[in-house]
């Protein structure tokens, strides 16, 4: 019998490696409360990452929401339907009202003209997401907030590491958000992250994630529990050592796709960018129904009855969801390219652990 694959399948180190993390955790007693393996590993990732401030977190949704708050964000926030549905909930948790704006079908990320048609005097905020580790249109953005003073948050949940024309794609905008969930690139199990530019501004978020607290007696601001802990901090430290050969194994197999894939009619594989580097976290095809011969949920089943469980991300849209549907940007005739891209998507099996016979039998069952 054939194994069963899924789309993913999170990276951990050897339960050797872990132990005498654990039994320094155990005997020291500090289990978290920006201990010292989260200090550790926040000197780690901003060194990876080439980041000037990073402030670690217990998962990439709460880091989303203390951003929002460290910023001030108020009124219309600008974002995209074509995300994993917390880019959005984080808005609604801050109070804030998403405005949805479609997408380029061909980076499935949200629209600079589009953006700019959508501000009006309420705006405040954009909330791009850098889908599947493809930069956002970063220059434009950067220009529209510069034209409209707004605030810019990145959801980076997929852009760990990912660099264009030599720097960390983290460095744009106000913030950028990082998941660690075990689903992504890196993974503390469950974690997050925001990056920020300036001391005063880390200093706040730090604040932020631990209630608001200055010292013992004082709180300035409305914070939350958001405290990664020791446990989580062990497991991306160990992690992070293998970082670089995963993202090599993660481009081969990306590779090997592309070239099983290359010939099939109604198939298409997101196009990557020469000046990009990218971190392979997922691998996204689009059917043309009519090429292709079947449809996207056609393939999505067969594919299941062959034990290979892709996803169909990002579909539905974030924007018909029920606390969404009745917003007036949520209108189908306003996010023409996302509905389209959600209804040809599926995102195949991609980790560093898939052997590649079984990236040639995903192929083959493709094709058939
Ligand atoms: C995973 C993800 C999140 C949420 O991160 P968690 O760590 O699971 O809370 C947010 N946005 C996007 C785009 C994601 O993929």
């Amino acid at each position: 019998m054939r194994e069963k694959v899924y789309v993913t399948r999170p990276s951990l180190p050897g339960l050797e490696e872990v132990l005498p993390y654990l039994e320094r955790i155990w005997t020291s007693r500090t289990v978290t409360n920006n201990g010292p393996l989260v200090i550790e590993l926040e000197r780690q990732l901003a060194e990876y990452l080439e980041v000037p401030y990073i402030s670690l977190f217990n998962n990439g949704t709460i880091a989303l929401v203390a951003a929002l708050q460290a910023l001030d964000v108020q009124g219309e926030v600008i974002t995209t339907p074509y995300s994993f549905v917390a880019s959005t909930h984080a808005l609604w948790w801050h109070r804030a009202e998403p405005v949805f704006v479609d997408i380029d079908p061909f980076t499935n990320n949200l629209d600079p003209q589009k953006i700019q048609d959508a501000i009006t005097s309420r705006t405040t905020a954009i909330l791009p997401v850098h889908v599947y580790g493809q930069p956002c249109d970063v220059y434009q953005i950067e220009q529209l907030s510069k034209t409209y003073d707004l605030k810019i948050i990145y959801d980076a949940a997929h852009a760990f590491g990912v660099k264009q024309r030599g720097t960390s794609i983290l460095t744009h905008g106000d913030l950028s958000i990082l998941s660690f969930h075990a689903t992504k690139v890196f993974n503390t199990i469950e974690g997050g992250a925001i990056v920020s530019s300036s001391k005063e501004l880390k200093e706040k978020i730090d604040r932020l994630r631990n209630f608001g607290f200055v010292d013992e007696t004082t709180v300035v601001l409305p914070g939350i529990n958001g405290k990664m802990n020791e446990i989580q901090a062990s497991i991306g430290l160990l992690n992070l050592k293998s970082i670089d050969e995963e993202i090599q194994r993660r481009k081969e197999i990306y590779q090997l796709y592309q070239t099983l894939l290359q010939g099939v009619v109604g198939l298409r594989i997101m196009p990557l960018m020469e000046d990009v580097e990218y971190n392979y976290s997922y691998l996204p095809i689009f059917i043309e129904e009519d090429e292709f011969g079947a449809s996207r949920d056609d393939l999505y089943y067969r594919l299941k009855n062959y034990e290979i469980y892709c996803r169909r991300y990002f579909y539905p849209l974030i924007s018909t969801f029920a606390p969404y549907s009745s917003l007036p940007s949520s209108k189908r005739g306003n996010l023409k390219n996302a509905y389209k891209v959600a209804q040809q998507v599926i995102c195949l099996p991609i980790y560093p652990e898939l052997s590649n016979q079984m990236i040639e039998y995903i192929c083959k069952c493709i094709s058939e």
